[in-house]
């Protein structure tokens, strides 16, 4: 046992000591003995540990079939035993030496997960771009790409997914649909992508469609004719939990003579593992060949992919906030290049830097512009809160306009929505007295005050404590402590005090705990149970409620002060989906959005449903600052307990980027991060633009790799971040 199986510069064992992995994987090795004579090639190994490493390991005969890129092994190392995916075959006599140490100096692959590999070679493709482009190593992309159930067992218990009794009578009344007869805009669509489906390397499309103007439709009908040829596809949606309504109508289109739709897997993320796996063995045998999902989806084995569709493409739950950081957009239109898939992308509103690929050529761009039986655009109006203010200064929440539109509906036994993206009670708690205001301990940032729950909590990174009653400050102790801000808690109470008659729910992720309280409160809305909805992003996305006929902002300000240049867009994106639910059927609808910057263009350009007019406005100053989608960029934060070791750590990076990238590198920092403290740790960020220039990354990426792991500030490549803060 003198010789181990890898690179000669460093023994597995010293590599263990040096590591604090996640050794729940290793198990020790016991009998290790190369069946002599029985080997039939090499295997390149990634093994999964923290180590940006691949090993050879033999092929013994017995595995020869189920050794293939992509498949999952157990391999020994030092002395234990771990899982690793196989990245490359050589086979016997070895065609080159280069990098391989001699056969003797060799171990054999103890063992195979399951028959065939768990990662597709194509899906293996995409891992190794993902790796390359999000600076990431590629064990932790290969992580994303596979549900962690299926990379570590061959078999388990399958289990149904679960459905709740209350909604299943609800369930039960879903009949199957066929498909509607398309409007002009929608076979023009639907023509489109169809056409792309039958290219070899099809350019995506970007379905830039109003709310209300059957987008859903059409992508029901184009995955209809995917199936049909024997191929299959995928529908990305935001979020599942807030996506019944399409589920359902995703189940109904594709029921068998059975009654289920079994050639449809449905993946979200409170799916157990026994489930999650069941899901995944259907897909990766073909028997389910449409799979709707959220951001992960985009991974699932499906075979001779024909469709990717995209819905809500602006959407920011597509983006991983963890390594390695990718965006499903993006991963779906790589994909579909890679597997010659079509891809299409759907918005309402879709993202600056999507619209500019679809004008400067790069997708396709398809337009509807209306919406289905020719409704109207609901009628936006602005409500200036500055004049609110002064004419009833206690009053900022609802203002009268406001007040007398929600009577209106209500007396005619019409549907109200109100949106505020602000759960809790109160934004931040204040002392009038000595100034005192509670902050996180944390992070730096205020805490939020929760009525029901009398909590202060933090809504990054979660922690609560009990609500003080008196001013917490040590000289203080004043009992006149006041909560500013209102959020979704305190607006249900103001609207309940308000329209006593009125039935009134809320929606936020405060009282949506369970897995379908989501669901049933939509049901209950949908059989004219609530009178008003409220709540928070939860009722912005996606619901088609043809009752609804008044929509109200109540803070359409949110978000538009903060320190990042989307911003306006976002504004602008919540301004048109949740004014979008309004006037859904056959009465006209209106929405009035209550702002203290009415001037602002995002808002603006909301009422007046003019996307182009955003773009144009956006992109004028985003040119001007270097900006996507003129720019790509890289955000690289160095985190540690001490700022002066992130700060530290992060000049000593630009500084090797200075070095070995010259005058071309662009970089802006070290500065600290908008929120420069999150579960205390300090933040420090390095923005580097031109992020897609080959050279500049690769030397990133060398300069990333050569980093050493162990001290205490974590550095980590945001790779076309969203998110500024
Ligand atoms: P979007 O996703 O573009 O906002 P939806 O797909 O939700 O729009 O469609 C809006 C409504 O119009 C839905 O209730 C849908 O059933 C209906 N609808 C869609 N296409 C047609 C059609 N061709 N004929 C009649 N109704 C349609
Ligand atoms: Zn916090």
């Amino acid at each position: 046992m003198g010789s181990w199986e890898g690179p000669h510069e460093t023994h597995p064992d010293k590599i263990l000591k040096s590591l604090n992995t996640d050794l729940g994987l290793l198990a020790v090795e016991t009998g290790i003995s190369p069946p002599a004579g029985e080997i039939c090639g090499v295997a390149l190994v990634r093994v999964d540990m923290r180590i940006n490493k691949e090993f050879h390991y033999l092929i013994p005969r017995g595995l020869k079939r189920q050794v293939q890129p992509g498949a999952r092994v157990h391999v020994p190392f030092g002395n234990r035993r771990i899982l690793g995916t196989v990245l490359k075959i050589e086979s016997l006599p070895l065609q080159s030496h280069g990098d391989i140490p001699p056969l003797h100096e060799l171990k054999p692959i103890r063992d195979v997960l399951g028959d065939t590999p768990v990662i597709t070679t194509e899906l293996m493709r995409l891992a190794e771009w993902m790796a390359g482009y999000y600076l990431t190593p590629l064990d932790l992309v290969l992580r994303s790409v596979t549900p962690a159930v299926v990379q570590k067992r061959s078999s388990m218990r399958e289990v149904a997914p679960r459905t709740d009794p209350e909604l299943e009578t609800a369930a039960a009344e879903i009949l199957p649909s066929r498909p509607l007869p398309l409007t002009t805009q929608q076979k023009l669509a639907c023509e489109q992508i169809l056409a792309a489906t039958g290219q070899p390397h099809p350019k995506p499309i970007l379905l830039h469609g109003v709310t209300g103007s059957g987008k859903t439709e059409v992508y029901l009908q184009a995955m209809a004719h995917i199936l049909k040829e024997g191929r299959g596809a995928i529908m990305l949606v935001p979020e599942i939990a807030l996506t019944p309504q399409t589920i359902e109508r995703l189940r109904s289109r594709f029921m068998d003579e059975t009654g289920a739709a079994r050639i449809l897997a449905v993946l979200h993320s409170s799916l157990s593992d026994g489930e999650r796996f069941r899901e995944w063995q259907r897909i990766r045998k073909g028997e389910a060949r449409l799979v709707v999902g959220a951001r992960s989806a985009v991974f699932a084995p499906v075979q001779r992919l024909g469709l990717i569709v995209v819905d809500e493409e602006h959407e920011q739950t597509y983006k991983q906030e963890k390594a390695p950081h990718y965006h499903a957009r993006d991963i779906a239109v790589m994909r579909g290049h890679l597997e010659g898939a079509a891809v299409t992308l759907g918005s309402a509103t879709p993202c600056l830097e999507s619209y500019h690929n679809a004008r400067t050529g790069k997708y396709q761009l398809c337009r509807m512009s209306e919406r289905i039986d020719n409704r109207r655009m609901p009628t936006v109006r602005i409500v200036d809160m500055r004049g609110e203010i002064s004419r009833n200064p206690k009053n900022h929440v609802i203002s009268a306009f406001l007040l007398s539109a929600i009577r209106a509906r209500l007396d005619r036994g019409e549907q109200v929505i109100l949106y505020l993206n602000r759960r809790g009670y109160a934004t931040s708690l204040i002392c009038k007295k000595c100034g005192y205001v509670a902050m996180c301990p944390h992070c730096s940032i205020t805490l939020a005050y929760h009525l029901q729950a009398q909590k202060l909590t933090c809504h990054f990174c979660g922690c609560q404590q009990p609500a003080p009653r008196v001013c917490p400050s040590e000289n203080c102790r004043d009992p006149a402590i006041r909560f500013s801000g209102t959020g979704t808690e305190k607006l249900e109470e103001l609207v309940a005090a308000l329209f006593p008659k009125a039935r009134v729910a809320r929606m936020d992720s405060d009282v949506m705990t369970h897995r379908h309280d989501y669901e049933r409160t939509l049901l209950r809305f949908k059989m004219g149970k609530i009178d008003i909805l409220l709540g928070t992003q939860m009722i912005a996305k996606g619901l088609d409620f043809p009752r609804v006929t008044l929509v109200g902002i109540i803070n359409a300000d949110v978000g538009l002060h903060m320190p990042d240049f989307r911003g306006g867009e976002r504004v602008f994106q919540q301004i048109t989906q949740v004014a979008g639910r309004a006037g859904r059927g056959d009465i006209e609808g209106e929405v009035l959005v209550q702002t203290f910057t009415p001037e602002h263009p995002a808002i603006r350009f909301a009422r007046l449903h003019d996307f182009e007019g955003l773009y144009h406005q956006e992109t004028l100053f985003r040119k001007e600052l270097d900006y996507p989608p003129f720019n790509h960029l890289t955000q690289i934060e160095c985190s540690s307990e001490k700022p002066e070791h992130a700060e530290l750590a992060a000049a000593r990076l630009r500084q090797s980027l200075e070095e070995k990238i010259g005058s071309s590198l662009r970089i802006l920092g070290p500065c600290p991060a908008p929120l420069s403290r999150l579960r205390d740790k300090h933040r420090v960020h390095l923005l580097l633009r031109d992020s897609r220039n080959k050279r500049q990354k690769q030397i990133v990426r060398e300069i990333l790799a050569s980093l050493p792991r162990s001290t205490d500030v974590l550095i980590t490549a945001n790779v076309d971040p969203l998110n500024m803060l």
